[in-house]
């Protein structure tokens, strides 16, 4: 079938086609209007979604070489997110439905992470992972493990307690005064520095769970009892001080994973979500599939972050199932996997 996604979930409005799994187009519609605040703005976003949805979605059709009228189903991204970013998605695909007659489908923004592995290009390998497989889910609002049994079937078997992995590389881009999101930025600057410099708390959380916090405040004190010697500080040790961090945020994340894969036998591993575009946390997977025989699955850099295309092929599975959704489905703010 041919599925037109719909996303706007937080500040980027995407639309992406695909035929089965295989993708057709994907338009991104970034927002810079929030990088002079430090963090995203609702209101900014809603309405910077509302410029750019026609846009994108046409700029997607185009691309993709069909017509509305080609569109079997549409997926959109009903939750979580922000909630006026979501309405504007979410209305936008039921006018969309109702005029061109096609039934939508509520796609989970996390589920749509996780099966991004699902997608193919043109000329491409489909080098989709076989269930189960564990998934690391790390992105600006979540950091879990979770046991992917099918497309519509996955068990969350750790969590963070308190910040999510790209929170905690945002922060503390924030407090270095790196700019918005941080994420990025830490990851430029980790590559040319040295990542034993410093020492940074990992903390002890049972089971498979992370916590984020008692770095983001080791990492803080760290600057402030540094910055009282020396002004110059954070300025002569950036590239050392996000080297450390990423190394850091890196090892907390794979030993809960290495945990999660040893004691459920599973040797198939994924990671998903926007820190996956993270090249440290790339290297540690290709190091742990030469050290313990995992099968690994990472995504392309532009399936990582908010897009489209990952809800349209979750759309896609949905669809294939018989589970379309009525017009009437608000959309939802908050849910785990
Ligand atoms: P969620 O999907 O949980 O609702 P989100 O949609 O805001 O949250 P994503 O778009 O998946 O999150 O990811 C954005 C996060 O990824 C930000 O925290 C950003 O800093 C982080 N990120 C992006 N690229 C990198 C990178 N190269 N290294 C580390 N973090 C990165
Ligand atoms: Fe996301």
């Amino acid at each position: 079938p041919i599925i037109l996604g719909i996303e706007s979930s937080c500040d980027d409005t995407s639309a992406a086609v695909v035929c089965g799994r295989k993708l057709l187009s994907n338009v991104i519609a970034s927002q810079a209007v929030h990088s002079a605040y430090g963090g995203v703005v609702p209101e900014l976003a809603s309405r910077a979604h509302q410029q750019n949805i026609v846009p994108v979605v046409s700029e997607a059709i185009k691309r993709a070489g069909i017509t509305k009228s080609d569109i079997d189903a549409i997926g959109f991204t009903r939750g979580p997110g922000l909630l006026g970013s979501l309405l504007v998605g979410n209305g936008f695909a039921k006018g969309l439905s109702m005029s061109i007659g096609a039934p939508l489908v509520e796609v989970n923004h996390l589920h749509a992470h996780v099966l991004a592995h699902f997608l193919y290009e043109e000329g491409e390998e489909d080098h989709a992972p076989e269930f189960p497989y564990l998934c690391l889910l790390v992105s600006g609002g979540n950091s879990q493990i979770l046991v992917v049994k099918s497309p519509f079937d996955m068990e969350c078997i750790g969590q963070t307690i308190d910040d999510a992995a790209g929170e905690a590389f945002d922060k503390c881009a924030k407090v270095m005064g790196l700019g918005y999101p941080g994420g990025p930025i830490v990851n430029k600057l980790a590559n040319i520095g040295n990542a034993k410099a410093f020492t940074f708390a990992k903390p002890n959380v049972p089971g498979y769970d992370y916590s984020f916090s008692g770095l983001k405040t080791s990492f803080l004190y760290t600057l402030r009892d540094e910055l009282e010697k020396d002004a110059n500080f954070i300025e002569d040790n950036k590239a050392d001080l996000c080297a450390s961090l990423q190394s850091t945020v890196i090892d907390i994340l794979m030993k809960k994973l290495r945990k999660a894969s040893k004691d459920l036998g599973i040797k198939r591993v994924a990671v998903a979500g926007g820190v996956s575009a993270n090249t440290g946390l790339r290297a540690a997977f290709e190091d742990h599939r030469d050290r313990y025989g995992w099968n690994i699955f990472i995504p392309k850099f532009a399936y990582t972050t908010d897009n489209a295309a990952m809800v349209a092929v979750t759309a896609q599975f949905k669809y294939l199932a018989g589970e379309t959704c009525p017009l009437n489905l608000p959309p939802f703010a908050r849910v785990t996997v």
